[in-house]
């Protein structure tokens, strides 16, 4: 961290300055400039609240940071890719993997026959919400507890592992059979269930809330793997900006930034990224052509009827034509699908 010195500030205090911070353990590196002098901290910086460091210090013009907040998930603390594996599937580096179900589990008869469609078109993971974060609550709100035997009984007959979205910490109990918990969009800052999630040995998959940045959501990765659990798989599902032509807008270029930026898998919700059926699959193409790790797509036996999430949904035979063209692409890439 850097703090810019006001002008002509006398060498007593910048060095009472200094003192203040060698006396909490960090190192200082006095840098004079022609204008303003500047002060370096060497340490660990990242619990300073800067904007309280130039309020409460009159000599301090401004500061700036040099490495991110965000340490853990920081490619340059840790530049290999992360790779893991969920129940046989691995997520990561040269794979690109595919995660599709319906957005709400709705009956026995939609997730058994979604689960082996979805399957045999080459899914490695399968969706479905049990619990539904829904803008009105007079829109279904999910099946709870069914919701979630309906998705495990899935998951024994197709063996496909299951990935479902958590509304709060009370609920982990319930997610044992589980295989990734998701924390939904508009969770994304709910930080007491990210240090709850941290705390299990689930992965997560992580998706950007509607209005966050990509530093906000990997401070918000920071949370969970500061409890110990590194298995994240963060997820860009499109953000809101003044365009209403679509639900969202699909931030490719942060899906490229956020490979740079971290070693964590790095998914695309193509789905809810557009709300569209006909644009779901040229975005899917377009987050494999921009280095996403994987996808995470929203099928259903009957879109027309589906309770939540219809418009968006293909159903099995647009998610397998789909899932061809993926893979011609994936593999000219030189990647696991
Ligand atoms: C979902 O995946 O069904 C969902 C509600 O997603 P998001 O949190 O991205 O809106
Ligand atoms: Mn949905």
């Amino acid at each position: 961290m850097v703090f810019i010195l006001k002008k002509d500030i006398p060498a007593e205090e910048i060095n009472k300055f200094r003192i203040s911070w060698e006396e909490k353990g960090f190192s200082t590196i006095w840098a004079p400039g022609t204008d303003h002098d500047a002060i370096c901290l060497i340490g660990n910086t990242s619990a300073i609240d800067m904007d309280a460091v130039v309020q409460t210090n009159p000599i301090v013009a401004y500061a700036r940071r040099v490495t991110e907040q965000y340490k853990a998930a920081s490619r340059l603390v840790h530049s290999d890719d992360t790779v893991f594996t969920v129940n046989g599937v691995q997520i990561g580096g040269n794979n690109f993997t595919v995660i599709a179900g319906p957005c709400s589990v709705e009956t026995e008869q939609q997730m058994l026959s979604v689960a082996s469609a979805v399957k045999s078109s080459g899914a490695k993971l399968l969706r479905g919400g049990a619990f539904k974060p829904r803008s009105s609550p007079y829109a279904f709100q999910g099946l709870g507890c069914e919701g979630l035997q309906l998705l495990t009984e899935a998951k024994r007959i197709t063996s496909l592992p299951i990935v479902t979205e958590i509304m709060n910490q009370t609920q982990i109990p319930l997610f044992d059979d589980v295989d990734i918990i998701q924390i939904g969009a508009r969770n994304m800052q709910n930080f007491d269930l990210l240090k709850a999630v941290g705390k299990t040995d689930k992965p997560v998959l992580l998706k950007r809330g509607l209005a966050n940045t990509i530093d906000e959501l990997l401070m918000s990765a920071e949370y969970i793997m500061n409890e110990g659990n590194n298995r994240i798989i963060l997820c860009e599902r499109g953000i809101r900006t003044f365009e209403t032509a679509m639900r969202n807008t699909l931030d490719l270029a942060g899906v490229a930034l956020l490979k740079q930026k971290t070693h964590l898998p790095v998914f695309v919700d193509p789905s809810h990224a557009c709300g569209i059926r006909s644009l779901v699959s040229p975005l899917a193409k377009a987050a494999l052509a921009v280095g996403a790790d994987g996808l995470i797509i929203e099928v259903h036996n009957d879109p027309a009827h589906a309770l939540s999430d219809g418009a968006q949904s293909l159903n099995p035979s647009q998610f397998d034509a789909l899932m061809m063209q993926l893979k011609q692409r994936a593999s000219s890439e030189e990647k696991n699908m």
